[in-house]
């Protein structure tokens, strides 16, 4: 146990932790430790001056985490005090760097006046800095939401609530237990909070910032009346919320936690959004893996589909399409919706870049973040001045927009109004080039405030006065040389040189003495340096109260400048879609009510812009064709034909044009996939196990609305345990989940699948052999392929020549002795038998004619023809 929470248990500190009894120290690390006991979990910086310091445990841990010098200060209690600190001004690089490392910090500030206090000045915790709270911009990440969530589980149930702290979205959403893992991906969130009697559950203990917060935090009906106090409100019924139960809980402990981190209300969260389980097309955290939306398989953030399309102008637009790839929708009107706005988009565009739209939207500030911080009373004076700028483009932006007829773009236009009121505040209020912080004045606009006008005024008639002053004293000394002058530390004097001092008159009082000269000061000078000093002091201090109230005039326009913010990033997505569409060559995809996947001349719009020579290749699932076993060479483009089929669906669903010459798309409720194989070492799954979970998962989820990718299931084991695998996973796709399904595979003996059901066909990666070495055409064919070209690929490989040769004439000797299922190689040479007996056979063997009745002879004949049939 920490020695701070033997202080929040006891009052006080434990024995033999180095910190005694609180009354014993100082009357300074009384305070500081009369703080830190609540804040256990956090690091507390400790401001003293121009520093803020760690002491004792969390002087240790910052010194190893920020690689600082951990020194001691003086004693208390009788012990040394460990300390480390950080400097103030430059603090952001620090926080930056804990909470990257998962770290919260207590920000404890100076409230008093250290003037005034008797004893430690007075302090107080302003703010925590936790991973998922983050608003200030030195902090976040511009191009992505990281989400702080809260969870509850409940039997088979889960309830999840989440805020884009940055943005204030806040979203709920229950669901079952079996998603939890799917969810969290989903989600990604940077923190985690859960009741503490789940603490020990496998999954969530995977994320390196999750909290244990005591059960009663999630309570629903505490929840309920959190949310109803925050939104205002009697009742949730206005949000979809009513119903929800598991969320709710999750949902109140989230904003009490979120709420105390800024130690204020959070006027920026205005309304929750109930997410519904068939709202998007259902990714898994494979599929979101596999299709590389916005990480490679390395995990890295280039070449992935975000990389690809984010060209988006501002950041909230990054954001947006970062989320829409995430989030495929299923809603056909919100589809058609953000379809219309891209074609409209596309045949008004001239030329690449998105001319006057982009150009426009390029010079909008992040009116989302902004206006939280508006919200949070933390927006910079020059955050303010962008935004107001901002305000200034939104007329323009309308006007581009004038002539659209698209329902999302003639509504985009309409949010984009009402500005006037907002930015006239701007105008009036704010210097056309303010300042960096508030503290440092040259903030607030001349003419805004006639008290700040006189206080500047004095200041500014300051030169004059002087002038004159210096004037009048040399005539009246009779000094010629004499200077007024003024300087940060010594404030006014008149300076005098040395061979002239004596002629100085009796009213003048030494001031410093150099070695040339002597400075003085006099009366007069004296009571204009007070009216200076104090006007300087009082024109700070009222541009302070001035800029205050400036936030708070804005704060109703909080709820305006989100609708705003949205607009802009919206219209920036589809404007991305539109001049990716044009760059890239992509088509409107089409929407049937059939389940079916009708694609002419797709691409993967990824790896053709990575190879010179990309070909474009057809699919049709659908009537009779519901699984598609792929087979030909590794390396012949198996892989990439079935991405490009579950990408092109994934970019329909988000609205946007896709690699295609046509796509026509039934509705699609998932995409799931199972590619590749990797060892879950940290999860204690060898790579078949993996592959057979997932498979499960496919199999116990797929429907007839979802599309399935299955590449080369049933390899991490013996060959014929591989094959009988592979062969019922593909059986059970095709008979129970009927989804649309592609599968490819190595297993040649898979092919007569298609012999045996009708909703089941075959294609093939076309590839020849060419003077005793294999050339990968990437067409996909029609029917099986009819070599698997394993030696020829491993030749190309490098594999040496000894042993490839070694190879051919055991793969000759193989198959002389007829040993088809020893290697996959031959298993494919051979006429196709299944593995498995087919229900043909099964019912045959099962019948013994001489003991038959009649009656049951004629039953067994029927059965027979039924199962031929199928
Ligand atoms: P497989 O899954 O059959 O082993 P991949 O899909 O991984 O093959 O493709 C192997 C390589 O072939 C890719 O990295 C790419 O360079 C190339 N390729 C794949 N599909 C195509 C295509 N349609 N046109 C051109 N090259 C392709």
């Amino acid at each position: 146990m920490h020695r701070q929470d033997v202080i929040a248990q006891n009052g006080k500190p434990g024995k033999g932790l180095g910190a005694p009894e609180i009354s014993g120290h100082t009357p300074m690390m009384q305070q500081y430790l009369s703080i830190k006991a609540k804040y256990t979990d956090t690091l507390l910086f400790y401001r003293m001056g121009d520093f803020y310091e760690l002491f004792y445990d969390d002087a240790e841990r910052a010194s190893r985490l920020l690689d600082i010098t951990l020194t001691t200060r003086g004693q208390s209690a009788g012990t040394p005090i460990k300390m480390a600190g950080v400097p103030f001004h430059s603090v952001d690089q620090y926080l930056a760097k804990l909470v990257k490392l998962g770290q919260s910090v207590a920000i404890c500030e100076q409230i008093g006046d250290p003037n005034t206090s008797k004893g430690p000045v007075e302090r107080q915790v302003i703010r925590v800095i936790t991973p998922g709270t983050l608003v200030d911009a030195g902090l976040l990440d511009e191009r992505q939401d990281l989400p702080i969530a809260a969870i509850v589980l409940h039997q088979d149930k889960i309830g999840l609530a989440w805020i884009s702290f940055a943005s204030g979205a806040f979203r709920v959403h229950e669901t079952t237990r079996t998603r939890l893992y799917s969810e969290l991906e989903r989600l990604k969130p940077a923190e985690l909070l859960f009741p503490e009697s789940v603490q020990g559950d496998a999954v969530l203990g995977t994320l390196s910032a999750h909290k244990a917060l005591a059960d009663w935090k999630f309570d629903q009906e505490r929840g309920h009346r959190t949310l109803c106090e925050q939104f205002g409100t009697l009742d949730l019924t206005g949000f979809g919320a009513q119903g929800l139960s598991l969320a709710l809980g999750a949902a109140g402990a989230l904003l009490d936690y979120c709420k105390g981190t800024q130690t204020q209300s959070l006027a920026h969260v205005r309304s929750v959004i109930v997410e519904q389980d068939n709202q998007y097309v259902r990714l898994d955290a494979q599929t979101r893996r596999n299709l590389e939306i916005s990480e490679t398989l390395r995990g890295e953030s280039s070449p992935t589909l975000l990389s690809l399309f984010d060209s988006c102008a501002t950041t909230m637009g990054s954001r947006t399409l970062r989320r829409w790839l995430h989030h495929p929708v299923r809603d056909r009107s919100e589809l058609h919706a953000r379809l219309d706005a891209v074609s409209e988009l596309v045949s008004g565009a001239r030329g690449p870049g998105r001319g006057p739209l982009a150009r426009h939207l390029s010079q909008c500030a992040d009116v989302e973040r902004i206006a939280t911080r508006i919200a949070l009373k933390s927006a910079r004076p020059r955050e303010l001045a962008s935004l107001r700028e901002t305000l200034r483009i939104l007329p323009e932006l309308r006007l581009e927009l004038e002539a659209c007829q698209s329902l999302k773009l003639t509504a985009l236009r309409k949010t984009l109004q009402g500005e006037s009121a907002a930015l006239s505040l701007l105008v009036c209020a704010l210097k056309t080039e303010p300042g960096v912080v508030v503290r440092e004045g040259g903030v607030i606009a001349d003419g805004f405030d006639t008290e700040l006008d006189e206080l500047r005024a004095i200041q500014n008639d300051c030169g004059a006065f002087l002038l004159d002053l210096e004037t009048r004293e040399r005539s009246r000394s009779g000094i010629p040389n004499l200077k007024v002058e003024y300087n940060r530390v010594h404030g006014f004097y008149i300076e005098v040189n040395r061979s002239q001092t004596d002629a100085v008159p009796e009213d003048y009082r030494r001031r410093q003495t150099l070695k040339h000269a002597e400075r003085y000061i006099t009366p007069e000078l004296k009571s204009f340096e007070d009216k200076a000093l104090s006007a300087q002091d009082r024109a700070l201090a009222r541009e302070k109260l001035l800029y205050d109230g400036l936030l708070d005039a804005l704060a109703p326009h909080i709820a305006w400048l989100q609708h705003v913010a949205l607009a802009i990033a919206e219209l920036d997505v589809l404007g991305c879609f539109a001049e990716r569409a044009l760059s890239l060559d992509f088509a409107r995809p089409e929407f049937s009510e059939l389940d079916e996947i009708v694609i002419e001349a797709g691409r993967h719009p990824v790896v053709e812009r990575e190879i010179d020579d990309f070909v474009a290749n057809d699919v049709r699932l659908g009537h009779r064709r519901k699984l598609l076993l792929i087979t030909g060479p590794n390396m012949g483009g198996k892989s990439t034909f079935m991405r490009q089929i579950a990408i092109i669906a994934l970019l329909a669903h988000c609205g946007s044009f896709v690699p295609a010459r046509r796509a026509l798309l039934g509705p699609i409720d998932a995409i799931f996939t199972r590619i590749g194989a990797s060892d879950d070492l940290a999860g204690g799954r060898s790579t078949f196990m993996v592959e057979m979970t997932e498979a499960a998962e496919i199999l116990h989820n797929a429907t007839a609305r979802s599309l399935v990718l299955m590449d080369e299931v049933g390899r991490g084991t013996s060959t014929f345990d591989g094959l009988a695998l592979a062969w019922s996973i593909a059986v059970h796709l095709v008979e129970k989940n009927r989804a649309l399904s592609l599968f490819a595979t190595h297993y040649f003996e898979l092919i007569q699948l298609a012999t045996l059901y009708d909703d089941t066909a075959n294609v093939h990666v076309h590839a020849v052999e060419h003077k005793d070495r294999i050339v990968f055409l990437h067409s996909v064919q029609e029917g099986p392929a009819n070599q698997s070209y394993g030696i020829q690929v491993a030749q190309l490989a490098g594999i040496p020549a000894s042993a490839i040769r070694a190879a051919k004439r055991k793969l000759t000797e193989l198959e002389a002795r007829n040993a088809a299922a020893s290697v996959q190689g031959d298993l494919f040479t051979q006429p196709p038998s299944a593995p498995a007996t087919s229900p043909v056979e099964t019912l045959l063997e099962s019948i013994d004619p001489d003991t038959l009745s009649p009656r049951a002879a004629l039953d067994a004949l029927y059965n027979l023809k039924l199962s031929a049939q199928r």
